[in-house]
């Protein structure tokens, strides 16, 4: 069957590869499950492995399958795989338990290990082929009614990690009763955490660079109560003067400079995520630093950063993709801007992912099957 590999350290490798369609078997204790690819997201993590910048080969292999962000129909199941049937919707989780505590007790998303396991990013082929097998532990079923837009779960459940770190942290206040959000960063990431938020009654500030008119990405802030900026006409710590200071800020601009900003537009008690992975060496030497170690002890402030996902997440996840089309009908297809059909068109996929601002694009995927 057909996939879509790199090799992996090397610059523009990406290409088709045939592989041997995968069996059953492979899945040791009947756990099995066969699942035939419908469509698979790309993101700047392929077009970053693409780059050649990350991205580790599977043991006996001298390239990697791409693709994390999955969604998929079952074609086939082990003996003891009663939570799902052939032909119910499913998307994979992307990383795998590796050796530590943490990895052990089904939180693989806080492992220890130096060296990890994640589908279509290291050690483990992805999801951009025909089909894939998996056990069944690592899948989640899908309900058809969100079929259309499950193949944006996965990134959704980075955010869902996040949002559910804040308010277990928050438990320290035992009572909290945040209003107000700022979102930094308006890409596909940002979206969707305006969107979760927007879920949970948040009043979202989100904050982008292009500005506001005529903006795909701005129009849908805005399509669900959020307000936009754009940064290069308001600041972040500039906008607490217009929004007022922020319980809850989430960062996914991959600009680290910002976070400092973010930093003095906290509420008292508030709590700063941070997202992006910023693998550049830039550095910043305009920092208040007495200003914002006393606002951070004076009111008792947290910043925490956040990673990958586990089970409980992307079943959040599924929740949120449900409530979505029950209280905006419609508004994450829109962020689903291009589709490319089938695999071998994967020269599309990345010219996409590589001039996105050229395209308008947010979202752009294969569809491999129908
Ligand atoms: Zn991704």
């Amino acid at each position: 069957m057909k996939a879509i590999a790199v090799t992996p350290k090397t610059a523009n490798s990406v290409r088709v590869v045939e592989v041997d369609k995968p069996k059953l078997t492979e899945i040791k204790d009947g756990r099995g499950v066969l699942v035939e690819v419908l469509r698979v997201g790309a993101c700047g993590t392929d077009r970053e492995i693409n780059a050649g910048e990350y991205g580790v080969a599977p043991k006996g292999f001298d390239f990697l399958v791409l693709g994390h962000e999955n969604f998929g129909r079952v074609a086939q199941i082990g003996e003891n795989v009663k939570e799902l049937t052939v032909g119910d919707f499913v998307v994979a989780s992307v990383r795998r338990p590796g050796r530590s505590f943490y990895d052990k007790i089904g939180t693989p998303d806080f492992t220890t290990d130096d060296k990890y396991y994640e589908r279509g990013i290291s050690r483990l082929h992805g999801f951009m082929s025909e089909f894939y097998a998996e056990s069944a532990d690592f899948l989640v079923k899908i309900p058809p009614a969100i079929a259309n837009i499950a193949v944006l779960l996965e990134p959704l459940s980075i955010i869902e990690k996040g949002l559910k770190q804040a308010s277990d942290i928050q438990e320290r206040l035992k009572i909290w009763r945040p209003k107000t959000a700022a979102v930094l960063g308006t890409g596909s990431v940002g979206l969707l955490t305006t969107l979760a938020l927007r879920l949970r009654g948040y009043e979202v500030h989100g904050f982008g660079k292009d500005k506001g008119k005529g903006y795909l990405n701005a129009e849908l802030c805005e399509a669900i109560g959020a307000t936009y900026d754009s940064t290069l006409e308001l600041s972040v710590t500039e906008s607490v003067k217009k929004y007022g200071e922020y319980d809850l800020i989430f960062e996914c601009t991959g600009y680290s400079p910002i976070i400092f900003d973010a930093m003095q537009s906290l509420n008292q008690n508030g709590i700063l995520i941070l997202s992006s992975v910023t693998g550049g060496k830039r550095k910043t030497d305009k920092v208040p630093s007495d200003k914002i170690n006393q606002q951070f002890v004076l009111g008792n402030r947290i910043m925490f950063g956040t990673v990958n996902a586990n089970r409980e997440h992307f079943e959040l996840g599924v929740k949120d993709l449900a409530l979505s089309e029950a209280m905006y009908q419609g508004w994450l297809s829109r962020m689903l801007t291009h589709k490319v059909e089938g695999l071998e068109n994967y020269e599309k996929v990345f010219d996409i992912l590589n001039n996105a601002a050229k395209y308008n694009a947010i979202k752009v995927y294969f569809e491999v099957n129908k």
